[in-house]
């Protein structure tokens, strides 16, 4: 008897330490190692958009035309694999004079990946898209935004920063929420200095790529303008 309790008892240390820890890797503003954004303090109004995943043959080019219509230049969360398969739609991100960011190589979970692979992914992703031609910053966007352990050393060895994000209505509300109530939710809760995260690659990402157009008239009218995650990182490193 006394076994069994003593076994129940560990096995419910287990699953409290496990949950912590994978609450703990979810979290949106800190990391064990390195540095996060995932928003910045300014009074500047100025906000972030993030888009994530791809480039996809599809949805790539109604994206950047969205963005061109607009005048808005955003920044791309690409992933090495998609950006080997695609490289023209890679090139139209970068062409079109939108920041690149690392989004890992074939978009899985790094929570429980070896220095070696993380290492590898990251490596192979930069050379894609550095093949581009692209110059600029490459900073890094876990997965799922889940980081625990190796990758956010690994990332603090390399001196990375990694890139969260501050407002999620796809999260909050759902993928194929209507989408005026996504484009609303993000107008109404946006605050200077925030990044915005967003998908817009897959066939399920209709509503937000509906929303994009109203979601930059919303924030235009509320007087934001758009940086790239960069430029968000230099008005925190400037105060
Ligand atoms: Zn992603």
């Amino acid at each position: 008897m006394k076994r069994i309790v003593l076994a129940a008892a560990c096995l419910i240390v287990v699953a409290t330490v496990l949950q912590a820890l994978f609450d703990y890797s979810r979290l949106r503003d800190r990391q064990l190692f390195g540095h996060l954004v995932h928003r910045i303090d300014t009074d500047r109004p100025v906000v972030a958009l993030t888009l994530d995943d791809g480039p996809t043959r599809r949805f790539t080019a109604p994206l950047l035309d969205i963005l061109d219509k607009a005048g808005v230049t955003a920044t791309f969360f690409l992933t090495g694999r998609e950006v080997t398969a695609f490289p023209e739609g890679a090139q139209a991100v970068v062409d079109a004079g939108h920041e690149v960011g690392n989004h890992s190589w074939n978009h899985r979970r790094m929570v429980a990946m070896t220095p070696w692979e993380v290492r590898r992914q990251l490596r192979e992703t930069d050379a894609a898209i550095r093949a581009l031609g692209y110059e600029g910053p490459l900073h890094f966007r876990p997965p799922y935004g889940r980081k625990l352990v190796v990758l956010p050393w690994v990332l603090a060895r390399q001196d990375r920063t990694t890139i969260m994000w501050s407002v999620e209505p796809e999260t909050d509300l759902a993928f194929d929420a209507p989408p005026q109530d996504l484009a609303a939710h993000v107008i109404e809760t946006t605050q200077a200095g925030d990044i915005i995260l967003l998908h817009g690659m897959y066939s399920g990402n209709d509503s937000s790529r509906a929303a994009l157009p109203l979601i930059i008239a919303g924030l235009r009218a509320r007087g934001f303008d758009f940086v790239t995650v960069s430029e968000l990182i230099a008005l925190e490193a400037a105060r």
